[in-house]
């Protein structure tokens, strides 16, 4: 008997379905095991009946729920409460479902000043009205998956990389536990760190990473989150996903270990390099910038 499997999108970008449906072959084995029941970004599914008529969201009962994205509005938390219910596992997918993501950055404003700046603002806008109809409501901040619903398996990533996702999706099909690696990207990567003491930070784009050295970013001045961050993007790439493209880590599989705090971590890594990390600019952004639910941002001013 196949295992049933419903997968929501809430508050996203799309890039972890893109990641879902990137699992390729692998995908071929798991797929003589489950059925979708369920998958907004391939199967229309109507939440309230074909004709609208329900009153209550509804999604079909499954076996493993899969959900990306974070709570920023009260139907995204409507649809995680209904999937809670009715599946049996419920997997956070993505930084956003498990931290709150890029999209949690906003938890550092007020709604009105987004709302603000949004539509009234912005150059590229003609001041209006906010949208209030027809469009859900939004929640006072965002949230992360597990602040609102019970969450039992956690993948992290921007987006997860897909092999993580397959892992995950055997485990539980297995009834086998998944457990994410408690290590820093930085041992997965093959760049040399010779902890020599740096001046400043560089803006990312000042140059091209001249990687070919070996040398490690952070060392060479690129602001990389590698050593306080969880690693497991890496696969069965050479370095981790993003010094593989010659870009320093961000942080997006978060701290090391679940409570940890990456920018309290990242205080040490500087300091072995001769910095401050009063020196970073704009860094409790920086240092949470997929980290910001669970109340790591707040807003900066109240009115
Ligand atoms: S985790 Fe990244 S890829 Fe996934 S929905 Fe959030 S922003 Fe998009
Ligand atoms: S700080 Fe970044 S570049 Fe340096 S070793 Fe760690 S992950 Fe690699
Ligand atoms: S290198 Fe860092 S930011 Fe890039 S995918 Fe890996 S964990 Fe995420």
């Amino acid at each position: 008997m196949s295992v049933k499997v419903a997968e929501e999108w809430l508050n996203i970008c799309g890039g972890c379905e893109c990641s879902l449906l990137d699992v390729g072959e692998p995908l071929l084995d798991i797929l003589s095991k489950v059925e979708f029941v369920h998958m907004p970004v391939l199967m229309d599914h109507k939440y309230l009946g074909q004709t609208g008529e329900g009153m209550k969201v509804e999604v079909p009962e499954a076996d493993v729920g899969l959900i990306s994205g974070g709570i920023r509005t009260e139907e995204d938390r409507e649809i995680a409460k209904e999937m809670r219910a009715k599946c049996k596992v419920i997997v956070a997918v993505g930084s956003c479902a498990c931290f709150g993501g890029v999209p949690a950055l906003a938890n550092m404003f007020l709604k009105d000043e987004i709302f603000e700046k949004v539509y009234r603002e912005t150059k590229s806008t003609v001041p209006g009205e906010y949208p209030c109809e027809e469009v859900p409501e939004w929640t006072d901040r965002v949230y992360a998956l597990d602040e609102v619903i019970k969450v039992d398996v956690q993948v992290p990533g921007c987006p997860p990389p897909p092999s993580l996702i397959v892992e995950a999706l055997t485990s539980i099909l297995e009834n086998k536990p998944f457990k994410l690696e408690e290590k820093a990207v930085c041992e997965d990567c093959p760049l040399k760190r010779e902890k020599k003491a740096i001046a400043s930070i560089k803006r990312p784009l000042d140059k091209y990473w001249p990687s070919k050295d070996g040398r490690c970013l952070l060392e060479l001045g690129y602001l990389c989150l590698g050593p306080a961050t969880r690693s497991g993007c890496r696969g069965d790439r050479e370095a981790p996903r993003c010094i593989a493209g010659g870009f320093p880590c961000r942080g997006c599989f978060g701290p090391i270990r679940k409570g940890a705090n990456l920018m309290v971590d990242m205080m040490g890594a500087l300091a072995t390099i001769g910095l401050n990390i009063r020196s970073i600019p704009d860094r409790l952004a920086t240092f949470n910038r997929f980290l910001g639910a669970h109340n790591r941002l707040r807003p900066r001013r109240r009115v």
